[in-house]
């Protein structure tokens, strides 16, 4: 049975799937070696007709509603929600999920920010004072003749206020332009706190709530906005003050950076603190003889999507290719370990690197 529905799964060609010439060859090499990929997995998914269209909603326990985007106004969901409420609904959980993922990264990163600056944390340190003197600035936080420290906790006071802060405008409203702020402020969706953001558009998309599309997708921008201009920025400053404010580099990239004769590591997510950790002990005596004595001239550390492009941008290292080469790298059978934090990790890695061998931790 088995069998037979896997002889009527369609095949990819690996040149409509991708315009990555490497990935393409692997996908070539997968196939033939019976492997499946996202790729395979996209050309063989029947998307639900009723889903793409968003007009399913399963908001409470008196769902699933299933309306007819073909007749859009025809059928109303048990509680009485339109179709206009149920889409706009699920948009704006989703616009919550990614603000989420974005502010549990941003406030990942402050964590590691607090635990640095008052001493805890003595394995990072503060490599860029330029830019953390910078950051306080921008946000109205005095630098002049105070030390490092000082002004590292009072930063990660001011910028905690971008996740907790319930009411008032989060800390970076500061430094948007002075005509937007006003447009924002005549719409009321300047940004409160992420926190407040996020559990209110929950609340609002939920059954016997906010009924009307246009007050839901405002919650929306509000919600966006604590994301681009809170969590998201948050992230990006935090991370330069820690790990320094990248400038321009030359690095190789696509799935060449992989070396024949080394062990070859790549890592893969978005915290950049497991990447700089790697960094410093790839190059441990014991690690590189290990390697050695194992027949390799050495351990080739590379990077793939979001940290990859960090470490790309601040230390020059290569980068092996995006969130969709992932599994298509693995097909290499060269990819000793693969090294994984948060978001973007795909569980159907874990098949593929059983398949070829690789440790995937
Ligand atoms: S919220 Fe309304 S439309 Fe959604 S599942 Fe419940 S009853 Fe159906």
């Amino acid at each position: 049975m088995e069998e037979e529905k896997s002889s009527t799964k369609k095949s990819i060609n690996p040149k409509d799937a991708t315009i990555c010439e490497a990935t393409a060859r692997m996908l070539e090499k997968a196939k033939k070696d019976g492997v499946e990929t996202a790729f395979d997995r996209a050309l063989n998914m029947k998307a639900c007709p009723i889903g793409a269209d968003s007009a399913c909603c399963k908001h409470c326990a008196m769902g699933p509603c299933r309306l007819n985007s073909k007749d859009p106004y025809g059928k109303v969901g048990v509680c009485g929600a339109t179709i206009d409420t149920i889409m706009a609904r699920n948009f704006a959980r989703m616009v919550a999920a990614g603000a989420a993922c974005h502010n549990d990264h941003g406030m990942a990163m402050l964590d590691l920010f607090r635990e640095v600056a008052n001493g805890n944390n003595q394995d990072y340190k503060i490599k860029d004072v330029h830019k953390l003197e910078d950051v306080a600035r921008s946000v109205g936080i005095e630098v002049e003749g105070r030390s490092t420290k000082e002004i590292a906790l009072d930063l990660y006071k001011e910028l905690e206020r971008t996740y907790t802060q319930v009411e008032g405008e989060i800390p970076f409203a500061k430094r948007v332009p002075e005509k937007t702020l006003e447009t924002w402020r005549k719409h009321g969706i300047v940004p409160r706190g992420a926190m407040r953001e996020i559990m209110e558009l929950m609340n609002r998309t939920h059954m016997g709530v906010d009924q009307h599309y246009e007050n839901l997708t405002k919650q929306c921008s509000r919600t966006a906005l604590a994301d681009g201009w809170g969590g998201s920025m948050v992230a990006t400053e935090i991370c330069d003050i820690l790990f320094g404010t990248p400038t321009p580099v030359s690095a190789e990239v696509n799935m060449g950076v992989l070396k024949e004769n080394e062990v070859n590591i790549i890592v893969h997510g978005h915290e950049p603190n497991l990447f700089e950790s790697m960094l410093v002990s790839v190059n441990e005596p014991s690690l590189v003889k290990a390697a050695k004595d194992a027949g390799a001239k050495g351990i080739n550390l590379v990077g793939m999507c979001c940290s990859g492009a960090e470490m790309l941008s601040r230390h020059g290292i290569p980068h092996a290719g995006n969130f969709m080469s992932t599994e298509a790298i693995l097909v290499t059978g060269a990819v000793d370990a693969m090294a994984v934090d948060i978001q973007c990790i795909k569980q159907g890695l874990v098949k593929v690197a059983e398949c070829y061998n690789t440790y995937l931790f």
